[in-house]
């Protein structure tokens, strides 16, 4: 069926490469990379990497293992357009690559405030290794840190640099933290956690009117009170890459849209990652998700389609994330009306860690956890397996969670 071109060699695509040359086909295999480094590890950036000077960068695999399989690897070069007539796809160095069938991996790009310039010495976004290392060399000298979002990312960014000692600010416009992805139950732990650390975080505040000293963000109102920026990290969320799929015609509602075989609206082109939209089978909602095991299990049925197998893709969400002390894990999906769903709290092994058991009607939909993974692994097991235990009998601590299962 000729070559299998992957644009976007980020979780989703160094997983298909994986997956594709454990099949025996990466000889057919050409993953594009922007990125001039191999496919690596991206959450320990926010972590480890940033508050860790000599910590290395994570690659998927060692650059022989590529050239082993057979896998063309084309770094440090963009895919620039695709063309569905003749079956190619254009590169930034002009360089063409003919498709049997392409697989966009595109991943996602850190938003910006609109009203901000993009390029101020003091600003700074974190999605990859370059944004990482730069960010990383500025913190080191800093004093003080604001950040902008109380999201995932904008609280790992605050904790890290909590962790080398920085007086740390976080602006949140939102009445709470991570309103789009967690309980307010857990939202409410992880503030109290973060202020106990001794991080400023203050909510529900509004930002605005920048003033600026040459090529530096100067200050910025808070509430209508200047304060003083020293270095500012926003992380104020991501928007889908989806450039060349609109550009070359293909369906994108906030993000590529795919069936559950990850094919987009042309057949021959499938998506996976950050990148996509699709109909999530649990929930039967149209969602986008930013997560490693979304990427690395749509990877999965990605492999499986481009074999002619049909795996419909039915991966139960899960999520993970580290903050100082605190180890956040998250399966399943809530209801999007709280008042739907009732909790249940679950306390672990140690003081300070418990689970969150989120209940519609008599099903369990979703569990939360801090870190208590013993607990969440089981959880997860349950709801992968469709199992509901009476949540009484789920919360009580004398017995294991496994035990349920
Ligand atoms: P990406 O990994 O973003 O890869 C997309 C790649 O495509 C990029 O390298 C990009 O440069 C490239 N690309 C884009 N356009 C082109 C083009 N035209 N030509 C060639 N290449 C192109 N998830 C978790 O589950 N847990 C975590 O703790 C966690 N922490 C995170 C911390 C940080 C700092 C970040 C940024 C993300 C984190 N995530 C976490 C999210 C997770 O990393 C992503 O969901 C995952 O990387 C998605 O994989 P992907 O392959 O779809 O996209």
């Amino acid at each position: 069926a000729g070559p299998i071109v992957i644009i976007g060699g980020g979780h989703a695509g160094a997983a298909l490469c994986g997956a594709l040359a454990a099949a025996g086909l990466g000889a057919q295999v050409h993953l594009v990379c922007e990125e001039a480094v191999l496919p690596y590890h991206r959450p320990p950036l926010s972590k480890a990497f940033l508050k860790t000077p000599d910590e290395k960068l994570q690659p998927h695999r060692a650059e022989d293992w590529y050239a082993h399989q057979g896998i063309t690897l084309h770094g440090g070069d963009a895919a620039v357009a695709i063309d569905r007539a003749q079956r190619h796809v254009r590169l930034q160095s002009g360089q063409t690559l003919s498709y049997g069938r392409l697989v966009l991996a595109t991943g996602s790009r850190a938003r910006h405030l609109p009203h901000l310039p993009a390029s101020l010495a003091n600003v700074f976004t974190l999605r990859s290794v370059a944004d990482a290392q730069r960010l990383r060399e500025r913190l080191h000298s800093a004093q003080h840190v604001t950040v902008l979002g109380g999201g995932f990312i904008g609280l790992e960014i605050a904790a890290s640099a909590r962790a080398a000692g920085k007086a740390v600010t976080v602006l949140e416009s939102a009445p709470r933290l991570l309103a789009r992805s967690v309980s307010p139950e857990l939202a409410e732990h992880v503030l109290q956690t973060h202020r106990a650390s001794g991080i400023d975080l203050r909510l529900g505040v509004a930002v605005g009117e920048f003033e600026f000293d040459g090529d530096r963000l100067a200050s910025l109102a808070v509430n209508g009170r200047r304060e003083p920026v020293e270095l500012l990290v926003m992380g104020i969320g991501a928007a889908p890459e989806h450039t060349l799929a609109s550009e070359a015609g293909l369906l994108c509602e906030n993000g590529i849209v795919v069936d559950a075989l990850m094919r987009t609206s042309d057949p021959d082109i499938l998506a996976i990652g950050d990148c996509v939209a699709f109909d999530e089978s649990y929930s039967g909602r149209r969602l986008r998700l930013e997560s490693v095991q979304n990427a690395n299990d749509q990877a999965r049925t990605a492999a499986a389609t481009l074999q002619g197998r049909e795996e419909p893709y039915r991966a139960l969400p899960w999520f993970w994330s580290e903050q100082g002390a605190m180890r956040l894990q998250m399966a399943g999906l809530m209801p999007t009306d709280p008042a739907e769903g009732k909790r249940y709290r679950r306390d672990g092994a140690n003081a300070g860690t418990f689970s969150l058991l989120h209940y519609v009607g008599e099903r369990l939909v979703c569990v939360e956890s801090v870190s208590a993974p013993l607990d969440h692994m089981a959880a997860r097991k349950l709801l992968e397996t469709g199992k509901s235990p009476a949540p009484e009998a789920a919360c009580d601590p004398a017995v294991p969670l496994k035990n349920h299962a």
